[in-house]
């Protein structure tokens, strides 16, 4: 089991991203409770969907189900207090949250702002496509404001 463990660990790109290797890239906002939280990469445009956060778990657990009673109350701690650092520093009303897992089985769960302006037309989950994208020195700032939000977010 450890060696299995191990194993799956060494062959996944969520794993490698956080030891800093492999093809996963975006902007490290901090680790909290044995969760990593990352702003989304940019896209082949350069441009990143502002505010649009990766919160990872440390471990390799493949899925949602997969969290241990102990990580699933920090995960929920933690999704609520980057909702609210997101509403406040981006003026967006709703911060929506989807843990989807089909590409790759290590959990990681999307938080993504409806912004304002977006027209109600656009379905959830199109949020981040309809909202405003940016380079990387606004992801840069809005991570650093972000991070000025979380107190014991360490990195
Ligand atoms: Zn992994």
């Amino acid at each position: 089991m450890a060696t299995d463990q191990a194993q799956q660990s060494q062959d996944c790109v969520i794993c490698a991203k956080h030891r800093g290797e492999g093809p996963l890239k975006g902007e490290l906002v901090g680790r909290r409770d044995e969760f990593w939280v990352y702003h989304a990469p940019p896209r082949d445009d350069g441009l990143a969907p502002l505010g649009e956060l990766i919160i990872e778990s440390d471990r390799h657990a493949p899925y949602l189900s997969d969290l241990t009673d102990a990580e699933a109350a920090a995960l929920g701690q933690l999704r609520s207090r980057l909702a609210e650092a997101l509403r406040d520093e981006l003026g967006v009303e709703l911060v929506f949250a989807a843990a989807i897992g089909r590409s790759v089985p290590h959990f990681h769960e999307f938080l993504f702002p409806r912004h304002p302006g977006v027209p109600p037309e656009i379905p959830w989950h199109k949020s981040d496509d309809a909202g405003p994208h940016g380079d990387a020195d606004t992801v840069s700032d809005l991570v650093r404001r972000l991070r000025n939000r979380l107190p014991g977010m360490g990195s």
